[in-house]
């Protein structure tokens, strides 16, 4: 898949580490105050972890805690793909649930982000870093972001998406859902959070399911059914009724 190093640079974008709100920042103040009670390291029977939300100063845990994921992300690196353009792709070893990457961009609203549609349309670009996390909360990672905006789809993805707490702030990581070797290709399927035109799907995977991407979608935060062991995906398709552009 990777092909090396003299290729041309990714096309242009701001690099930013921490998500940019051009709405009001939304704080869910409700869980302030309240901490998991685990005596030391905080591991899978965590409470904090079980809401997928960060341990913060309200815990009694210690700083062993292991519930802490954005503070580190694993090594990666971009390369140049054969069939999906630029991708990321592991420089180390990640066990299944760990943390890799924060999903980062600009935060926009859902008038603001059909306004970006309608101009991507009339300028014919088809390249789409949108991620709908809920209403009203869209990271647009066209301009700013950072790597994961080149995180590539995958039917049968090693990672996925995740909406987590931290201090009382919503924040998108990249999990992996599976253990990944190192200089493994990192996916995610983004029949959950991403919209765009219908494309046919390259991710080559035996469980591929043809297309890749539909007209504007609406999808709602609400979790999809998953078993206890399996790590929690959210997104909910809604076809868009209206206002489709394509
Ligand atoms: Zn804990
Ligand atoms: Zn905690
Ligand atoms: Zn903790």
């Amino acid at each position: 898949m990777e092909i090396s190093g003299n290729d041309i640079e990714p096309p242009p974008f701001i690099h930013i580490r921490r998500n940019i709100f051009l709405v009001k920042k939304k704080r869910d103040d409700i869980d302030d105050g309240v901490g998991c009670s685990c005596k030391e390291s905080c591991q899978e029977n965590c409470e904090c972890r079980a809401q997928t939300m960060s341990c913060s100063k309200s815990c009694v845990c210690n700083e062993r805690c292991g519930n802490k994921p954005f503070r580190r992300e694993k090594k990666y690196k971009l390369v140049k793909t054969l069939a999906c353009g630029w991708g990321v792709q592991s420089c180390e070893r990640i066990s299944r649930g760990e943390f890799i990457v924060e999903y980062v961009g600009e935060v926009i609203n859902e008038a603001m982000c059909e306004e970006r549609l309608w101009t991507m349309k009339e300028r014919g670009d088809h390249n789409f870093y949108m991620c709908e996390i809920g209403k009203d909360f869209i990271i647009d990672a066209t301009f700013k972001g950072n790597a994961s905006r080149f995180v590539n789809h995958s039917c049968d993805p090693n990672c996925i998406l995740q909406k987590w707490r931290v201090d009382g702030e919503i924040r998108i990581g990249i999990f992996a859902i599976r253990d990944i070797k190192d200089g493994e290709p990192l996916t995610y399927d983004y029949r959950f959070v991403q919209f765009g035109p219908s494309v046919k799907c390259q991710c080559g995977s035996r469980l591929c399911r043809g297309n890749l991407g539909e007209s504007y979608q609406q999808k709602s935060t609400k979790q999809l059914g998953f078993k206890s062991t399996d790590i929690p995906a959210w997104g909910e398709k809604h076809r868009r009724s209206q206002k489709s552009i394509d």
